[in-house]
Parts: structure tokens; C-alpha cells; sequence
């Protein structure tokens, strides 16, 4: 079968890899119908998730056609349309049955690397490298799907691809990260960065209550796009502070909660932004934590600071006397995908919300390699690339 392969940093190429096949009792093999590119997959392509492999299939974001079943998948047939988490779970464990799906204790066979690496290992996840398990991704014709019995949700006939797409990660992550504010009526949410997990989180923020949502970018279409498609106030950061904006938009106070929709490979200027530039490049600092240390200096005192962008390692001069002085509450962390699909789902069903918004680009799988390219320069005003296999 064709799919996207990993060869290093800023190399990807479509390949041709043998076929996925059962090897468990609950896996099953989907036929991929539609794949996206993820703004976690550009940490990948820039060279920043450790333990990647020459060769590894890449993509966490994927749905299709059921069509081979192990003995033991019960709950669904050949021939079900389905979206598949990001997350793998087993159903069974001490965190799956607390809902914490995305710490299950048995899907990461690599358990041992993450361990070494921060005390515990997270669940495992497609097409992200082999500390998070070495599966191989959906950016591909066909994927095998372990924990099938769980991990498969059968899409309702009349809904597109485009519109259940967003499922296996974006939409619940967004929704997870507003969910992570304990929004109260009246509240003020600031989004730092309006990539599509920006996008849902500020769609979320107002599903779940919020009254006004400020959100911060430099691309003018994606803040178009918040204002226009979400409802948000907007801040170019490169044109005004976003701190001292965002203060002022809130009387002074501060939003009520805020959420870093940036991650690892946060864009900055001045002296602070160089300093994590030159530290990352030498491999210094893992991370580029300069969305989060604004988060933090901008929340108003006791409240939320919620993260969606995904950090890896170990971040610099990150402001934590200030986020203890100001007694702020930090959720953070990959998606507890199985706990949200099926509400989303009919919250897509029900015409509240239609997740296809945020497509900009589609394209054949044979073009993913340009897809990774416009999605990561912000080329052909990018926004979200899907591929069709
Ligand atoms: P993206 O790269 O398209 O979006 C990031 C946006 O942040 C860009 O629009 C960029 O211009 C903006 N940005 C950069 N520096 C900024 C700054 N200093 N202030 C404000 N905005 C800034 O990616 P995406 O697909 O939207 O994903 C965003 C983050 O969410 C990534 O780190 C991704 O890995 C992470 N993610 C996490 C989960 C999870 O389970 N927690 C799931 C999916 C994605
Ligand atoms: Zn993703």
C-alpha cells in the first residue's frame, strides 16, 4: 500500500509499505476514506519528537471503512464506517475505567523508553514515534486499529467524512482543553494560537459558556478565521503586546482562563524568543515554551490555565512564581479522546456545530509531502490539510 513516511527531520515521502495485517484477536484493519495533517505531526517533520525511526508512517488522524476484523471485535462489522481516536486504549485498565483514556496502562509496547523519560508512560498513539509505541499511522491506504472493540465509533449514515473527520482528535482536543477552564457564565477565555486546535477550542469555550473569547495569532487569515467562523475578539501579537492587550480587554483583571493552543514550537521576538531559538537548536531545551510563559503572566489570579499545545521535555524560565503566587489551576495533557466522540458526534448530528470549517486544503494522498509543506510554512493561507488515499 501507498503511505507517508518519515525519513528524518523535514523529510517525509510517500512510500510503498506491505500491507497492514491482524495480529491480535481485538485488532482490525480500517480502509482509510480521509486522513488529516496535525500541527503535532509538524513536531515530528521538524525534527523535535525523539525515537522516530527511518520509515515510520506517520498520521494520527484518520477514519474509514472497516474491512478485516480479529476474532474477538464484537461491536462492529466489515463494511462499518468509522473514526479511529488518536489515542490507543485498552477499555480495561486502572485509567481507562477512570476515563483517563489517554493514559491507559497497556497500549504503549515501548512503556519502558517513556518511563525513562518521565516517570510513566501515556498511552500509546498512532504514527508518533516509538515512545509513544511505534504504530504505525493512518496517513496511509489502510491502518491497523489495536483495541478495536473501543477504539472504533461507527459513524450515523447522512454525516460527510469532512464532518466526523475532526473526531479523531482536533475537535476533542479543543473541546477537552475549554472543557479543562471550568468555565463559569460571564467568563472571559483567551486562546493563544488559532491553528485548528485554536479553532475548536474557542468554538468550545463559547459552547461550554464562555461569554467573550479573545484570541492570539500573527497569520491573518487564521484570525480571520477566529473572528469571523468562532465569534472571537482578535489580537495579532505582532502588531500590538498580547499581554498587555489581552489585560486591557479585561478591565485590567485578566481573562478568567487561558489556553496555550500553541505547544513546543511557539514563534516569538525579542531577546526571549532568540534565547529559546538558540538553546532548542543546540538541543539545550526541548521545547520553546513562549506562548506559555505569556499565558501564565496574563491569567487573572486563580484561574485556569489549560493546555492543548503539546510540550515534550523540559522548559526554560518558565514563569512557575507567578502561576503560584497567583494561585493558578494548570490542566493540561493529550486528549481523553474515547470520552468524547460520541457527545461530539451528536453534537454534529444535532447541526451544532459543523467541524469542516477548518478545511482549506484537500488533496491526494500522493501530495502529502506538499501538504506538510504549505501546513507547516502557512503557505496558500493553510489552515488544515485533509488527504484523500
Ligand atoms: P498549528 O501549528 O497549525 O497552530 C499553531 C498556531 O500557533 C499557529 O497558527 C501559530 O501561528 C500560532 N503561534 C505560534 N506562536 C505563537 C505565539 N507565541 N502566540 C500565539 N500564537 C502563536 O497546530 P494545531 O494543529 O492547531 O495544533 C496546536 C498545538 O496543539 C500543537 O502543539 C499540537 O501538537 C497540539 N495538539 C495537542 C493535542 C492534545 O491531545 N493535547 C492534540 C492535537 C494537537
Ligand atoms: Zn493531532
Amino acid at each position: 500500500m501507498k503511505a507517508l513516511c518519515w525519513h528524518g527531520a523535514n523529510d517525509v515521502r510517500i512510500g510503498n509499505v506491505p500491507d497492514p495485517t491482524i495480529l491480535n484477536p481485538r485488532d482490525a484493519i480500517i480502509k482509510i476514506t480521509s486522513t488529516a495533517i496535525c500541527g503535532s505531526d509538524l513536531h515530528i517533520l521538524d525534527g523535535y519528537i525523539p525515537s522516530m525511526k527511518e520509515g515510520d508512517i506517520l498520521g494520527h488522524e484518520f477514519m474509514g471503512e472497516v474491512v478485516e476484523l480479529g476474532s474477538a471485535v464484537k461491536n462492529v462489522k466489515i463494511g462499518d464506517r468509522v473514526v479511529v481516536p488518536f489515542t490507543i486504549s485498552c477499555g480495561g485498565c486502572f485509567f481507562c475505567q477512570r476515563d483517563l483514556w489517554s493514559l491507559c496502562d497497556n497500549s504503549n509496547p515501548n512503556g519502558w523508553m517513556a518511563e525513562a523519560a518521565m516517570g510513566h508512560s501515556p498511552s500509546g498513539l498512532f504514527g508518533y514515534s516509538h515512545m509513544f509505541g511505534g504504530y504505525a499511522g493512518g496517513q496511509a491506504e489502510y491502518a491497523r486499529v489495536p483495541f478495536a472493540d473501543v477504539g472504533l465509533f461507527k459513524v450515523p449514515d447522512g454525516l460527510s467524512d469532512d464532518q466526523v473527520l475532526f473526531l479523531t482528535d482536533i475537535f476533542p482536543t479543543g473541546y477537552m482543553a475549554a472543557e479543562n477552564c471550568n468555565i463559569e457564565p460571564g467568563d472571559t477565555v483567551a486562546v493563544w494560537g488559532c491553528g485548528p486546535v485554536g479553532q475548536f477550542a474557542i468554538k468550545s469555550a463559547f459552547m461550554l459558556g464562555a461569554e467573550r473569547v479573545i484570541a492570539i495569532d500573527r497569520i491573518p487569515e487564521r484570525l480571520q478565521m477566529a473572528k469571523e467562523q468562532c465569534g472571537a475578539e482578535i489580537i495579532n501579537y505582532e502588531e500590538i503586546d498580547a499581554g498587555e492587550a489581552v489585560k486591557e480587554m479585561t478591565g485590567g483583571r485578566g481573562p478568567d482562563s487561558c489556553i496555550d493552543a500553541v505547544g513546543m514550537e511557539a514563534h516569538g521576538t525579542g531577546p526571549m524568543a532568540m534565547y529559546d531559538q538558540v538553546k532548542q537548536a543546540v538541543r539545550l531545551e526541548t521545547d520553546r515554551p513562549t506562548a506559555l510563559r505569556q499565558v501564565i503572566l496574563s491569567c487573572r489570579k486563580g484561574g485556569h490555565v489549560s493546555l492543548a499545545g503539546v510540550y515534550g521535555g523540559f522548559l526554560d524560565k518558565v514563569p512557575f512564581g507567578a502561576a503560584f503566587n497567583k494561585g493558578l489551576t494548570f490542566k493540561m495533557g493529550q486528549t481523553h479522546m474515547h470520552r468524547y466522540i460520541k457527545p461530539l458526534m451528536e453534537a454534529v448530528q444535532q447541526g451544532k456545530i459543523d467541524p469542516s470549517f477548518v478545511i482549506t486544503h484537500k488533496l491526494p494522498l500522493d501530495q502529502a509531502p506538499h501538504g506538510y509543506e504549505i501546513f507547516r510554512d502557512k503557505k496558500e493561507n493553510c489552515i488544515k490539510v485533509v488527504l484523500k488515499p
